[in-house]
């Protein structure tokens, strides 16, 4: 390619591609460099970026001991960059000019004359060479370790989209091992998000410390940085988890749909707190703190956040009044759940509300609270849930001669506990009912005297649990 025929202001502008993480590198460049969105970032700033990682990169490499207090941009440069002139294995051997001439030549502009003369592969502007693994998170399998496939010679890229695979690193979530990043179509969060990852990391490559909070499982990461953002999600958030280490190289997409990861941003504000740390009890267990088995139901299967909640109310028979403030938050957000999220019609809903009003009236007036777990009980099989409705359903209609209220169970609830049919996911409805009745016993201010101490417990260590796992490390 000769001299005249290259723009290279345009070598100087960073475009967002299709590419997540080639997106989430150009949202760090800027965040590194400015105080706009990729797309505005003036030519001046961006090269400034680049000179910022280049010397950064220089520096850590000079470390030499990824171990060492600020050897952090060391450590994760195996992550990301292994094999670079960062981390060869031979640097050890190596001059300290010659390090920093091999770094700077490695993150410098091609020569033109060196441009392979095709476009970039992500947004078809001039390639100024083809890259592989060294720059870029690659493939997935082991197979491509070490290089690109035989005869292929990478990907041809132009300068802007190489300096956001680099970038890529400053807006991550680094461990070492395994990144973690979030990806989302909508453009102010990637803003927000990847510039609070960029000043964390510059924050721990200073100081050389990292708290123990940081150090938190990947979905608590996505978690910490929904809470954060304080407006709506226009888009969906992917959370990917990469590594691009000659050990194991890897690459595994989490992805939350629009509404539910604003269901979850939402339910993730401080004021929705009391109904959070309901969510989180009900999925704590011995194996996994209840903010991770929340998170990866949420990542894998929300709709068992429901039964999940349900199962754990049911538990929760003797309620204080400090808690009912709690369960009401939480049975808020459930049914916000419901409709927003799995998109259960708002009529249905509101039969499944009435039928379950009706029962929690029938058991309010037991002294004990051994209905209410003959009920529960009954919830795995819905051939015994449908008796025990019918059961109570004719006792019901005695007891109201005048039929104002209709029966226990209307003819639409029974279709929506147990109809067969694929579109009625009754298990999930069944959930919904318990919920309801739960809700109704707990406004009528129904408690047995029992599991006082239990519940106390379960509240400190929840409390703990909430302040080690979401707080933000600073
Ligand atoms: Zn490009």
């Amino acid at each position: 390619m000769t001299a005249d025929s290259v723009d290279l202001l345009e070598q100087s502008r960073l475009v967002l591609t299709a590419h997540p993480l080639q997106r989430i590198g150009a949202y760090a460049t800027a965040a590194l460099a400015g105080d706009t969105g990729p797309e505005e970032l003036p030519a001046e700033d961006f090269e400034r970026a680049v000179q910022l990682m280049t010397r950064q990169a220089i520096n850590a490499a000079l470390v030499r001991d990824s171990k060492a207090a600020h050897g952090f941009w060391l450590k994760t440069s195996y992550s990301i960059n292994p094999n670079s002139p960062m981390n060869h294995p031979s640097n050890g051997k190596k001059s300290a000019d010659s390090i920093r001439t091999a770094i700077e030549q490695w993150r410098s502009l091609p020569d033109p004359r060196t441009w392979p003369g095709v476009d970039c592969v992500l947004c078809g502007r001039a390639a100024v060479g083809f890259f592989g693994k060294l720059d870029v998170p690659l493939a997935e399998s082991d197979a491509y370790r070490n290089s690109t496939p035989r005869g292929h010679a990478g990907l041809a890229l132009c300068r802007p989209c190489l300096v956001s695979f680099h970038a890529l690193a400053y807006g991550s979530h680094l461990t070492g091992g395994s990144c973690y990043a979030l990806h989302s179509w909508d453009g102010r969060f990637m803003r927000r998000t990847v510039e609070r990852q960029v000043d964390r990391n510059k924050m721990i490559a200073e100081t050389g410390k990292v708290s123990d909070s940081y150090a938190a499982a990947r979905e608590v990461v996505a978690f910490r940085a929904l809470r954060r953002y304080g407006e709506r999600l226009t888009a969906g958030v992917e959370l990917l988890v990469f590594n691009n280490n000659n050990r194991g190289q890897s690459l595994e997409i989490h992805a939350l749909d629009q509404p539910l990861a604003e269901w979850l941003r939402r339910t993730l504000r401080p004021a929705n707190r009391p109904g959070f740390k309901v969510l989180v009890q009900a999925h704590a267990s011995a194996r996994l703190p209840g903010v991770v088995a929340l998170a990866r139901n949420a990542f894998t299967e929300p709709s068992r956040i429901v039964g999940a909640v349900a199962a754990h109310l049911g538990r929760l028979v003797a309620l204080t009044d400090r808690d009912r403030e709690q369960v009401s938050s939480a049975v808020g957000l459930l049914y916000s759940f419901v409709t927003e999220v799995m998109q259960m019609d708002a009529k249905d809903l509101a039969e499944l509300q009435s039928t379950a009003r009706k029962v929690a009236g029938l058991l309010s007036v037991e002294e004990s609270g051994g209905k209410l777990n003959a009920l529960r009980a009954c919830m795995r099989d819905p051939r015994k849930l449908r008796a025990w409705l019918t059961r109570h359903g004719v006792r019901w209609a005695m007891n109201r001669p005048d039929k104002a209220d209709g029966p226990l169970v209307s003819e639409r609830a029974f279709v929506l506990l147990f109809d067969p049919a694929q579109d009625n996911p009754g298990w999930f409805h069944r959930d919904v009912f318990l919920i309801g009745v739960l809700e109704e016993l707990t406004r009528l201010g129904w408690r047995s005297k029992t599991a006082e101490e239990d519940l106390q417990e379960l509240d400190d260590s929840t409390d703990k649990e909430f302040t080690e796992k979401m707080e933000e490390e600073q």
